[in-house]
Order: structure tokens, then C-alpha cells, then sequence
């Protein structure tokens, strides 16, 4: 009771900031709010719903307040609140994009002895690297499935403490696979697979990630290879991290492990390059969504030329058959939640992902509802970020195109708005 009434003290001493000391001693600021009204031209609020002109978003701290119609002034929100004001009369403000795959820890920065010895002090420099060049491309959340170390954790704790700015990140441990020696999510029985899980949910994962079939290249990741896990192991994992509320995300190319791991009950496919009928009826009976990575077809053309006869056939039945397959799914009725892969494909060119969507036949709004209100659900964030409405997050970005016209408008992301704070400023016309 003393604390608050010194507190309380000094706050009306000062009408802007105050300090504030609590019994341990340590100085806490006493923040005023930070008002932003944002004039928007033409607003984008929730994809796949009518865009509305001229209005302005005012934006209290780190989330959005109200919207109003029309460009109000900075200093009519009452009180002794001044707003500061953005100009984005001439753009497309949407909101902040979401990446369902991305991962941030590879990079240049890695040091040898760190790879030796699974230190990842370095890796952190990768990280800040990645996620810089994400955010500044539009994307203000993304789930990263799979990560070794700690660094991961440390840069989302980071942002979560506001320390300093950056996307929001959902994170996996290291990925469940099959594996004998008894670390790094390796697993090979029911109890070492719980065991794996929880030893996940220690490092405080958002996420388990599990891989359900080989990488794409190799023969257990072809379309007719069998699972590699056991029906009663995917379930397993599957009941460990259900048990602490964590989702299970499964990385699957071949039919068998698509279908298995949704018969057990993941939340999410990842790649799904050899999706069938069956899998899609699956996908819809159990309302999991379907994260295609298709940019990664960017990579596969590109190689190509230059790969070995070894490989070209394997190339070619990817680029055959997964954006036929992501094609198909979504006139199925799937949800497809966008992610890139970046990592594997561009850090930064996440929006190349929906560049594809667009090229397989979805609209512009359903591949930007895909980087939005899909992600956010696949997330459980809807409360919180996906669209521009009250009481979200303030995640709103703006392009000079309408990405509903040319969804490539989405390549030059001008302005971005993390919770509130402004990290990049369009350049004045
Ligand atoms: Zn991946």
C-alpha cells in the first residue's frame, strides 16, 4: 500500500514520467501513455472482407484503441492525450503479415567450435540477422518449427519483454524424430518419445515439431514411403504435448505420414508435397491446416540445371506434383496457412510464398487471409493479432500498390508497425 501511494505521489507530481522505486529498491518507470493516430488511405482491416477509405486508426500503447472514420486531428482524443500522427493517406495499410515457417537460427554467423560443441551464443547473431530482415518485409509473427539451443528462446523472450523490437515468434525445440541416441529430440520407443517431448516443454516451447517422414530428397520422403513412426508413437507425442496445451506441428512429404499424422491429431502439415484425396478429407474431419511452403519451388527451378542425374527426377515430381497438390487442397476446401520455409528459401522474401498461391489459382485476398487470419488461428492469436481491429496488437503495415490488385505490391513493404512501435517509415513522396 506504500508502494502505490509514493507511486501514486509521483505520478501526479509529474504528468509525463515519473520514477517509481519498489521495496527491492529497483527504479521502475512510470510510463504516460503513447498515443498514434495513423490516416489511412485505404484500409485493409481484414482480408477478404470490403476494403474502407479514408479512415484513422488510433493506436494507445501497443494496441490498437478504435478506428474512425475520416483523418482526426492529434490533439482531439481528450484529456491531455497528443497523438502522434502518420501520414498514410496514400497507401495500403494492412495488417502485420504472419509467417507459419520459418527458421531463424541458420546463418552466416555460426561459428565452428559452437557447431562442435551445440554452444549458441553465435547462433543469436544469425537470429537478430533473420528477424530483422523479416520484420522490415511486412512479417511481424511467425512460428519457427524447430530450432536447436536456446538462442531462439532468448531473442523471443526479447521481444515479448520489449526489449527491444522484432516479430513476434512462436518456437519449436528441437524437432521429434526418430533417433537412437537419447538428446536433441531423438526418440525410438512410446516412453522415449514422451520423454523427448517433455524434455521440449522444459525449454518452453510454443510448439512441438515432429518429423513424420524423411526431408523430400531422400527415399523416405518420397510419395509411397511408409511413416517412419509408429501409429502409437505419433499419438504419443501427440498426448504429451496436448497435455500442456502445446500443438503439434508434423513435417510430411510422402502420402503415409501425411495421413497418419492427422489421422493421431496434429494441428499442422507442413510441405504435404504428396497430399491425396484421403489426406484432404483428413485435413477438413479434423480441422488441421495445411502449411504448403510452396517458395520452395523457387529453389528447385533455380538448381535444377545444375543438379545430378541423381536428383533431377526427384526435382521434377516436386515441381510436378506439389503445387498441383496445394492447388487441389485448397479447392478442397483446406485451410492453407502461409509459410515460406525461409531458412531453406530468402530470409526477408516470405511474400514469395503467396506469390505462389496466387499463381496456383487462390485470390489475392485468400493468399493475404493466409499470411493473416488463417495464421492467426493456426496460432490461437486471433484475440491478438491477423487483422486491424480493437484491441489487438498494433501490427499494421502499408504499401504504395493494392495488394489485392497485384499481390507482388507486397515485395516493397514500406512501412511497418510491431505493437505499436514504428520500425519502418515509408520515404515522403
Ligand atoms: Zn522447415
Amino acid at each position: 500500500m506504500r508502494k502505490m501511494l509514493a507511486a501514486l505521489t509521483l505520478v501526479l507530481l509529474s504528468p509525463f514520467s515519473a520514477i517509481a522505486h519498489d521495496e527491492d529498491g529497483e527504479a521502475s518507470e512510470v510510463k504516460p501513455d503513447r498515443w498514434t493516430i495513423l490516416h489511412v488511405g485505404t484500409l485493409i482491416a481484414r482480408p477478404g472482407e470490403a476494403s474502407q477509405r479514408e479512415k484513422s486508426i488510433i493506436v494507445k500503447n501497443e494496441r490498437i484503441e478504435r478506428i474512425a472514420d475520416g483523418y482526426i486531428a492529434a490533439n482531439a482524443l481528450g484529456d491531455d492525450a497528443v497523438a502522434d500522427v502518420l501520414d498514410l493517406k496514400n497507401a495500403f495499410v494492412l495488417p502485420g503479415l504472419i509467417d507459419a515457417h520459418v527458421h531463424f537460427g541458420g546463418g552466416d554467423h555460426t561459428e565452428r567450435r559452437e557447431k562442435e560443441t551445440g554452444e549458441s551464443a553465435y547462433r543469436m547473431l544469425n537470429i537478430i540477422e533473420n528477424a530483422n530482415k523479416t520484420l522490415n518485409a511486412g512479417y511481424t509473427t511467425v512460428r519457427n518449427p524447430g530450432a536447436s539451443g536456446w538462442a531462439i528462446f532468448a531473442y523471443r523472450d526479447g521481444v515479448k519483454k520489449d526489449i527491444f523490437p522484432g516479430p513476434r515468434i512462436f518456437t519449436a525445440g528441437h524437432t521429434i524424430r526418430v533417433g537412437t541416441r537419447d538428446q536433441g529430440g531423438a526418440c525410438y520407443d512410446v516412453s522415449s518419445c514422451k520423454k523427448a517431448v517433455r524434455q521440449q516443454i522444459d525449454m518452453g516451447v510454443d510448439w512441438i515439431k515432429l518429423y513424420a517422414t524423411c526431408s523430400g530428397s531422400k527415399p523416405c520422403g518420397k510419395e509411397h514411403a511408409p511413416s517412419v513412426f509408429l501409429q502409437e508413437e505419433i499419438k504419443a507425442v501427440i498426448e504429451t504435448a496436448n497435455s500442456r496445451q502445446i500443438p503439434v506441428a508434423a513435417h510430411a512429404h510422402g502420402t503415409a505420414g501425411i495421413n497418419d499424422a492427422l489421422r493421431a491429431g496434429v494441428r499442422s502439415i507442413e510441405h504435404g508435397s504428396y497430399n491425396d484425396r484421403t489426406s484432404r478429407s483428413l485435413f477438413k474431419s479434423k480441422g488441421a491446416f495445411y502449411v504448403p511452403t510452396l517458395s520452395v519451388q523457387d529453389n528447385i527451378i533455380k538448381d535444377y540445371e545444375t543438379a545430378t542425374d541423381e536428383m533431377k527426377p526427384v526435382m521434377e515430381a516436386f515441381m510436378e506434383t506439389h503445387p498441383a497438390r496445394v492447388a487441389a487442397a485448397h479447392k478442397a476446401g483446406v485451410k492453407i496457412a502461409a509459410g515460406s520455409d525461409a531458412g531453406v528459401t530468402p530470409h526477408g522474401d516470405n511474400a514469395r510464398e503467396l506469390f505462389w498461391y496466387v499463381k496456383i489459382g487462390m485470390s489475392e485476398a485468400e493468399a493475404l487471409r493466409a499470411a493473416t487470419i488463417v495464421n492467426a488461428e493456426l496460432l490461437q492469436k486471433e484475440a491478438d493479432i491477423g487483422s486491424i481491429e480493437p484491441g489487438k496488437y498494433a501490427d499494421i503495415i502499408a504499401v504504395t500498390e493494392n495488394p489485392l490488385e497485384n499481390i507482388e505490391a507486397l515485395s516493397e513493404v514500406g512501412f511497418v508497425m510491431a505493437g505499436g512501435e514504428v520500425v519502418k517509415t515509408m520515404a515522403a513522396e
